[in-house]
């Protein structure tokens, strides 16, 4: 007698919340971002926010994951830690390629391309007590190139190396996580930092507002870098978007897009429900982050070096975009 009303009390539970249900369709994904004051962090958020408000529809539960960056976020995915990432367009294409980061690996063949995002421009702050203007200035100091499993590390290596400077002998580099550069710029503990991010950015707006005035300096130099390098663009700092830098125009640099990947693993209605959510309600998704203003739906769909996920691509074919 116990044992049956206990299980009529089970089953009665299963009914009232449905739990039986959900627990059968859900499917759990996870976004690998970058460090919380970045913009891959807000992205990732705004990402799964789409996709959640449809939960009872999709059965796809999102959630994001503050990591080290583009390249901790390829491997991850690599290896079925992540669903999906946000990450630098220059490593997606390295990682396709199996070059830079990738040279031992050789090329990541599950790595699936979504969409593409807004420009990262290759940020140089500085510290303008330390008489940086450029980064020909960056001989002799101590600059944070970024922590190795970030997008940004490389970019800074190559900036520097266009620019004549050997990153192990003509400056301390240092390793840390981008997340931690501004604080260390206020504290005296480091001259500069390279941050290859959308713009603005919280991280950058904690660096121009401390007491110790900040400057973005120039990366000059780069026409060679911008020819041998096909994913590799002009771009300028705005410098309206960060009251307190010093700069009176805005600087000159170089930049990657930030764009959302995933493996060949996920399956299929997984990528198309995500896709579908932030292109159909695309005017919404432009309103959850500033750098998402200027994004447009063509636009999306350029600075793609790995395959387009069958999912997404559905997606793309129904609403007349591909
Ligand atoms: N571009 C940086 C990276 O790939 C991250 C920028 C961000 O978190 O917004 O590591």
């Amino acid at each position: 007698m116990k044992y049956i009303s206990t299980l009529l009390t089970v089953v009665f539970l299963m009914l009232v919340t449905g739990s039986g249900n959900v627990q059968a369709r859900s499917t759990f994904i996870t976004i690998g971002t970058g460090g919380i004051t970045g913009v891959y962090y807000p992205t990732g958020g705004a990402i799964s926010k789409m996709v959640n408000r449809k939960k009872k529809e999709y059965g796809i539960r999102a959630t994001v994951e503050s990591t080290g960056g583009s390249v901790f976020n390829i491997n991850a995915l690599m290896a079925g830690d992540l669903e999906f990432g946000v990450v630098q367009s220059d490593r997606q294409y390295q990682a396709k390629e199996g070059i830079a980061d990738w040279q031992d690996r050789g090329p990541q063949k599950d790595l699936r391309s979504v969409f593409s995002l807004y420009l990262e421009p290759v940020t140089l702050v500085a510290a303008s007590d330390a008489g940086i203007k450029s980064i020909a200035d960056l001989k002799g100091k101590r600059v944070n190139i970024g922590n190795p499993g970030s997008g940004h590390r490389q970019n800074a290596i190559d900036a520097l190396e266009a620019a004549g400077i050997n990153y192990e002998k003509d400056l301390t580099a240092l390793s840390f996580k981008a997340s931690e550069a501004a604080g260390l710029l206020q504290d005296r503990r480091i001259d500069a930092f390279f941050y290859t991010v959308g713009h603005p950015s919280s991280s950058i707006k904690e660096a121009t507002s401390g007491a110790r005035k900040v400057v973005f300096a120039d990366i000059t130099g780069i026409d060679a870098l911008l020819a041998d390098h096909p994913y590799y663009m002009k771009a300028t700092v705005p410098i309206k978007l960060y009251p307190g830098v010093l700069n009176k125009k805005d600087a000159q640099t170089f930049g990657v897009k930030a764009t959302f990947v995933t493996s060949a693993k996920v399956p299929d209605d997984v990528v198309y429900a995500i896709t579908k959510e932030v292109f159909d309600n695309f005017e919404d998704f432009k309103t959850l982050h500033p750098a998402f203003t200027s994004l447009s739906k063509e636009g999306m769909l350029k600075g793609l070096s790995a395959p387009i996920h069958p999912g997404a691509m559905k997606y793309f074919k129904e609403a007349g975009l591909l």
